[in-house]
């Protein structure tokens, strides 16, 4: 039964000649506050907004599984929202599949959204307690593909509730997500994502609730559905430990900037930027003989209301010279198709 959905989902219209999925041209999201005097303080007098994304850009290829990583408050999530325009962005163009997402009226964007899905973190907060697991993962269904019958649209849930290893599938339809595992939550969560039939899945920290024991079970799963289902991921996460895992190419935020771009392997084994350096040795290793040389960098990550000045790292940044404060350092091409944003990238 998996394997007839599988082709079905697969069966896509002939592919664009660019292999670039989703593209984003020096996006910002700014989020204004209510004007007040402590939210005006710290934005200097000016109408104070959350500068949660401030003007990045980078691609997404087909087929790739594109991690994007950073602290908590990076925007990294916001970014996640902004590709599937759940927020529109303040300046800037997003692509996808070729086609500008901003400027389309809602009714197309909404035939659009059956192209791209989101994997929440939590999948007990985004599963409604009300609903089974056959009436979740079909509500897509009936939004979507609505020229379905009933029973094609069962079949269909059917189906997706199997090729992800909810085996029978029947026996899970009428139940709900408080009588299923943690595990089969995010199982069912993915579920309902995939059951349109998506060319793009961005998963955001997919695996962050799960049980420790269940984690690399279920991406596993991910990464065998997308090479059956021939999915491209955003793959969002705090974690470089499981970015290694599964991305083919990451880029790692900072306070609403990309700091660095580029293959996982380049920049896991030639990182140029200090904080790529500091969130890799804040990974776990394995060998408790091994002691790391540099600590993650001291400090708060700053307000977002009202960023530093220049390279928005140098209060953390070890290596900061007095130009950091001032100058705002661009991304620029290091190695093939690795870019760092730091004035001495090649000192790192
Ligand atoms: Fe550090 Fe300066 Fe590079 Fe920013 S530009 S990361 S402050 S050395």
């Amino acid at each position: 039964m998996a394997e007839k959905f599988f082709q079905a989902a697969s069966a896509k219209p002939a592919e664009a000649a660019s292999d670039v999925l989703v593209r984003l041209d020096n996006v910002r999201k700014h989020f204004p506050l209510q004007s007040g005097f402590i939210a005006s303080l710290l934005s200097g007098g000016h109408t104070p907004a959350v500068k949660a994304v401030d003007g990045i850009s980078f691609v997404i290829k087909k087929g790739e599984v594109f991690g994007l990583a950073g602290e908590s408050g990076s925007g990294k999530s916001t970014v996640g929202r902004l590709v599937l325009r759940l927020y529109e962005p303040t300046s800037g163009k997003i692509f996808f599949d070729g086609i500008d997402i901003c400027k389309l009226p809602e009714e197309q964007m909404r035939r659009l959204r059956a192209r791209m899905q989101l994997v929440f973190q939590d999948p007990l907060a985004s599963l409604n307690p009300r609903m089974t697991i056959g009436q979740a993962i079909q509500h897509p269904v009936s939004i979507h593909l609505s020229h379905l019958s009933q029973e094609e649209q069962r079949e269909k849930v059917l189906h997706i509730l199997e090729a992800v290893g909810m085996i029978p599938p029947e026996s899970y339809f009428e139940l709900f997500p408080h009588q299923i595992s943690g595990g089969q939550r995010q199982r069912v969560v993915l579920a309902r994502a995939l059951v349109t039939g998506p060319e793009l899945v961005v998963a955001d920290e997919p695996i962050a609730m799960a049980d420790v024991s269940v984690r690399a079970l279920l991406l596993d799963l991910m990464m065998q559905l997308k090479e059956k289902l021939d999915l491209t991921y955003l793959f969002i996460t705090h974690d470089l430990a499981t970015a290694k895992y599964v991305c083919d190419r990451i880029a790692i935020m900072y306070l609403g900037k990309m700091c660095e771009i580029g293959p996982l392997n380049e920049v896991y084994q030639h990182s140029a930027h200090p904080y790529t350096r500091a969130l890799l040795e804040a990974v776990p290793v394995p060998d408790p003989r091994r002691r790391r040389t540099e600590p993650m960098p001291a400090g708060e990550i700053p307000s977002a209301i009202n960023p530093p000045p220049g390279c928005r790292f140098h209060p953390r940044c070890p290596l900061a010279q007095a130009n950091c404060a001032v100058d705002e350092p661009p991304l620029r091409e290091i190695r093939p198709g690795h870019f760092v944003a730091c004035h001495y990238a090649e000192k790192v």
